[in-house]
């Protein structure tokens, strides 16, 4: 082991890829051999513990990642522990002179010491940015300050111009000939099983960084040219669905972009709307960065007095989709049995269990965080803060959703209802969003029994809406 040079070790953490990830392709340059490394970390306070249907999709990434890295020519190591012992001490065993990683944000102050922690054990490190569209320290203020509302902040993002140039993947990698022993990832028990809640999961969704690139191109193929007045309309499938490989940087966000460049055929406004979604979650993680504990604080310090109530009956209503709402209950069912859910739902869902039901935001945040495939330390938390209007560029209190005319809104024919919530199926498009409203004959001919085969509402909403309006009003 002696006669070989000493390697260089990178861990990934959120960046599960080969291509465009600048800490590899810096790794590489140095000429040595390479111990690819991935740790499973206790979670620190400022992180939350891996969600379930994240745990689902590491674990196929993860094994996506190790096929890739073999192909190549090296190991994924999996070790357990805190970052910088499990670091520290595979430098120590293997003489690895410096630890390449890309800039994760979530826990830029972790970051930090763990740098310091490894330099003060004689380990180097290098870390990188490019899992963001721009650097969070690059997009400013005139005043050098982070932004707080995201129109002007997007406005700054295009000023500087396009973001930088992907990297394609190293084509052979050099492998270490000595790396620690792996531990094995069935060990880890990331899948769930008795039951096995996920096993829809694996019809919809290609975890790794070749399934990333296939939904992109997916995308542009059939959704991109329909992107701006579609991506509203839940029936329609016609966004991305790329927010579980970015969560898990199977994908960056600057390849995304760079694949909508130059396409013939399509509008450059529909694309500068994708774009511009891509910039939202740059603005979430801005948003993080500036304000640490995001996914735990009101960002707004005038909410930690508002009287939320908790109530264990409606709380679950709403996490099974039993809450008398047709738009509200199959986003619900549609999060359990996709790990997903449409970006306009998600608003609706989130809307509803806050105004409608007074529960305190983090409650839904946990939830999502759970059962979200793509549940982001930065996004999950903004949007969640954006809705209950405690964020930095939140929704204004009076906005609360109406459930009913959101659904007769964006869902108009009832599909994406009836999709996820088979028992009104038959239903009218008259009532497919009322069912309370509808005759008894309606009801009759649809096969539907309100309280028996589907909820009557749990909540008036007209009252609940005074309630929310009041409350609020009572922090000003
Ligand atoms: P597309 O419309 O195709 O957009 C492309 C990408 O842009 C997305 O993949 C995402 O990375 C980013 N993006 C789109 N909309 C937003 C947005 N409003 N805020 C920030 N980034 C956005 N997104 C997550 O990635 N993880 C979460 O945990 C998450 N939790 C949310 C919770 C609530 C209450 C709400 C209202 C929204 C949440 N979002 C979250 C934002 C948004 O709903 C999803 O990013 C989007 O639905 C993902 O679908 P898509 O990839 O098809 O999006």
């Amino acid at each position: 082991m002696s006669q070989s040079p000493s390697p260089v070790i990178l861990w990934f953490r959120r960046d599960l890829r080969l291509s465009d990830n600048a800490a590899l392709s810096a790794a590489v340059e140095t000429g040595a051999p390479l111990i690819a490394i991935f740790i499973r970390e206790p979670a620190p306070t400022t992180v939350m513990p891996l969600g379930a249907a994240q745990a689902w999709w590491l674990h196929h990434s993860l094994t996506a990642l190790a096929n890739d890295l073999k192909d190549r020519g090296a190991d994924l190591v999996l070790a357990s522990g805190r970052a910088e012992d499990v670091l520290a001490e595979v430098a120590k065993e293997t003489c690895a002179s410096t630890v390449y990683f890309n800039r994760c944000y979530e826990r830029d102050d972790i970051d930090r010491d763990i740098a310091r922690d490894l330099k003060r054990e004689g380990v180097a490190v290098e870390a990188f940015h490019g899992q963001l569209l721009q650097d969070p320290q690059v997009v400013r203020t005139g005043a050098g300050k982070p932004f707080r509302v995201f129109t002007p902040f997007w406005k700054a993002m295009q000023a500087l111009g396009e973001p930088r140039d992907t990297v394609e993947a190293p084509k052979t990698l050099p492998g270490f000939a000595f790396s620690p022993r792996s531990e094995r990832l069935e060990d880890w028990d990331l899948l769930p099983h008795r039951p096995n809640w996920a096993a829809s999961f694996e019809n919809i969704w290609h975890p790794g960084e070749a399934g990333a690139h296939e939904r992109l191109s997916d995308f542009i193929e059939n959704g991109l040219s329909d992107y701006r007045e579609g991506r509203d309309v839940p029936a329609r499938d016609v966004t991305s669905r790329l927010s579980p490989h970015l969560a898990h940087g199977e994908i960056t966000p600057a390849q995304a972009w760079h694949a909508t460049s130059g396409l013939a055929g399509v509008d450059p406004a529909q694309v500068t709307h994708f774009r511009r979604e891509l910039a939202w979650r740059d603005f979430s993680y801005n948003l993080l960065v500036t304000f640490p504990d995001l996914a735990t604080r009101n960002w707004n310090s005038s909410f930690d007095g508002f009287q939320w109530s908790f109530d264990r009956k409606h709380f679950r209503a709403w996490t099974k989709g039993l809450t008398g709402y047709p738009i509200v209950d199959a986003g619900m069912r549609q999060l359990w049995q996709e790990g997903y859910m449409h970006n306009r739902v998600r608003m609706i869902t989130a809307s509803f269990l806050i105004k409608d039901l007074m529960i305190d935001w983090r409650k839904g945040e946990d939830w999502y965080w759970d059962t979200l495939v793509d549940a982001d330390p930065a996004n999950n938390a903004a949007s969640w803060q954006w809705v209950a209007g405690s964020g930095a560029d939140a929704s204004p209190f009076f906005r609360i959703f109406n459930p009913i005319l959101q659904g007769e809104k964006f869902d108009p024919d009832g599909d994406y209802v009836r999709r996820y919530v088979p028992e009104l199926a038959k239903l009218n498009r008259k009532y497919v969003h009322r069912p309370f409203e509808a005759p008894e004959m309606v009801l009759q001919q649809a096969g539907i029994v309100l309280g028996q085969t589907y909820p009557k509402p749990i909540v008036d909403h007209a009252s609940a809406r005074d309630r929310a309006l009041a409350t609020y009003r009572s922090i000003g």
